[in-house]
């Protein structure tokens, strides 16, 4: 968005409030699939065609969302769905469970910089990643480059089908098995898939100085709800089972945009927690304040990302001008 208005002839200031711009491509996703000189390279051009980027600024919390709306002509808010959800068993309070965002973004900095500080070091260490999709995935790649000692990944999903089922034909999405990088690192380490499908952890064991040493999961099955006819996963009765554990990672999904930011601001939320705009607009409840990107849709993609920028750009051109040319 920022891109698009300044060679619009905008002055465009974009605020961040992390010690780097890229929000989850610089923080979030690992190195390994995006190399952090890429956004260096795409600031610099940015900054030399105008953009002014202003990090360490959180706004809602050290600059004020009011004098932002006071200075500027209109405002987009891109704040992202980072808000991470929780796995809420007994001993969660132990020492050694992260946020996967966290974990990941620590890992960055360490590869960046080389400083120990702040660094999970899972080297050496038994690892548990609570959740089976692509942030997982990316946790577990990075425990087992870190040199872990095992890597689990936990499901709570039934492991679909290697090949399409006969009631998924193509075109429609092919409803298969996917192993991805990070698993695929795990295979040829461990010599087996990092993954235990149906199940789901019932207790987080620390040791007497409060250090995480084993989870204890349970086994899950699919039941259908007598009333919704839904299909829910149900723990399975002494099913439990426990595994070592120095670090779990939880990748367990998002909640939505972090909504100290909306507050800040007086936008409105839709039931799904991301600002809430009218179908194919950016406009949010508040005058001359948009929102684009994982903010506006939830979690997504880096296409819908540079899709929705693009978009805002666009109705934020018109707001300002009157009308657009632009793309
Ligand atoms: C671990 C992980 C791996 C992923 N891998 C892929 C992948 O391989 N391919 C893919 O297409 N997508 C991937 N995604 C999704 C993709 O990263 C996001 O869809 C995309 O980054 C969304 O862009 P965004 O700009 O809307 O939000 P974000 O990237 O979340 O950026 C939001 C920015 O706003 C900043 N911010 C938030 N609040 C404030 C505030 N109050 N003041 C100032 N700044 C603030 C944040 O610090 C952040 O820099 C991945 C996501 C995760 C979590």
């Amino acid at each position: 968005a920022a891109d698009q208005l300044n060679r619009r002839g905008h002055d465009v200031t974009v605020f961040e409030r992390n010690d780097h711009i890229g929000g989850l491509l610089m923080y979030g996703i690992p190195n390994m699939k995006l190399e952090k000189w890429v956004i260096d390279r795409k600031q610099k051009v940015m900054e030399e065609e105008g953009v002014k980027f202003v990090v360490n600024a959180d706004v809602g919390k050290t600059v004020k969302a009011a004098d932002i709306v006071k200075d500027y002509d209109s405002v987009i808010l891109a704040c992202g769905a980072s808000n991470p959800r929780d796995i809420k068993a007994t001993g969660r309070e132990a020492d050694g469970i992260y946020f996967a965002v966290d974990f990941l973004t620590r890992s960055t900095k360490h590869v960046l910089t080389g400083k120990k500080d702040g660094w999970v070091d899972t080297k050496g260490k038994n690892v548990v990643v609570i959740g089976g999709g692509d942030t997982g995935n990316d946790c577990v790649g990075t425990a087992v480059r870190q040199g872990a000692k095992s890597v689990v990944q936990i499901e709570m999903m039934p492991k679909l089908p290697d090949e399409r089922a006969a009631n998924n034909p193509w075109p429609e999405w092919p409803r298969v098995c996917k192993t991805d990088y990070g698993q695929e690192e795990a295979i040829a380490v461990f010599g087996k898939d990092p993954r235990i499908y149906q199940a789901t952890v019932k207790e987080f064991i620390a040791d007497k100085s409060g250090k995480l040493k084993k989870v204890k999961l349970v086994k899950l099955e699919p039941k259908k709800d007598a009333k919704t006819g839904r299909l829910n996963m149900v723990e399975i009765p002494g099913s439990e089972f426990e595994i070592p554990a120095d670090y779990v990672l939880i990748a367990a999904g998002f909640l939505g945009t972090q909504d100290y930011v909306a507050k800040a601001f007086g936008v409105k939320l839709n039931a799904r927690t991301n600002v809430e705009t009218a179908e194919g607009s950016y406009k949010t409840s508040v005058d001359k304040v948009f929102t684009a990107g994982d903010m506006h849709r939830g979690q997504s993609l880096v296409v819908w990302g540079i899709n929705e920028g693009r978009h805002v750009a666009r109705e934020v051109d018109e707001f300002l001008m009157g009308y657009t040319n632009l793309p």
